[in-house]
């Protein structure tokens, strides 16, 4: 399993090409998306928000945000270190924080949400480069763990487990 640290490192210098291969494909504003979302996803969203991490660090005094994560969630399970589930329910949890947010502060009962929606639909290039650089970041993460499936995936650590 890689070290924090090494992780920051990847997510620096993955960031670039992961840009670069969008910008390619749909131009300068999507790379510029995708390359952001690489950086947020993996040193602000990453699956190791399910630990103390450097991730969790980075939130400062709102890290308490990701104590139901934390709480829940075992390191490198299946909804943190899970493809696409991972990055999903970290956003559905910070989706779920701003709605709670947006009631304790009167804002519209729907916090803006309809509105994220349609917007993100105008801009469906976009919407997509910065979904494949959160993405991309926690494949990154999940690579350098050094085995790409989260624990209850993997057969060679469910026998450790077993043996234990
Ligand atoms: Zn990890």
């Amino acid at each position: 399993m890689a070290s924090g640290r090494a992780h920051d490192r990847a997510t620096l210098i993955g960031g670039a090409p992961i840009g670069m291969a969008a910008a390619v494909l749909w131009g300068a504003d999507a790379g510029f998306i995708a390359a952001a979302g690489c950086l947020i996803g993996g040193l602000w969203l990453s699956p190791d928000l399910d630990t103390h991490s450097n991730a969790l660090r980075r939130w400062g005094p709102l890290r308490g945000l990701w104590w139901p994560y934390r709480r829940l969630i075992p390191h490198r399970s299946l909804w943190s270190h899970g493809p696409l589930i991972g990055t999903a329910l970290r956003l559905m949890l910070l989706l779920g924080w701003w709605v709670v947010l947006s009631l304790l502060i009167g804002w519209p009962t729907n916090a803006g949400l309809p509105q994220l929606v349609s917007w993100l639909k105008q801009q469906p290039q976009q919407a997509i480069a910065l979904g494949i650089g959160l993405e991309a970041s926690a494949w990154l993460h999940l690579i350098l763990d050094g085995d790409p499936w989260p624990v209850e995936w993997s057969p060679r650590r469910l026998g450790q487990r077993r043996r234990r």
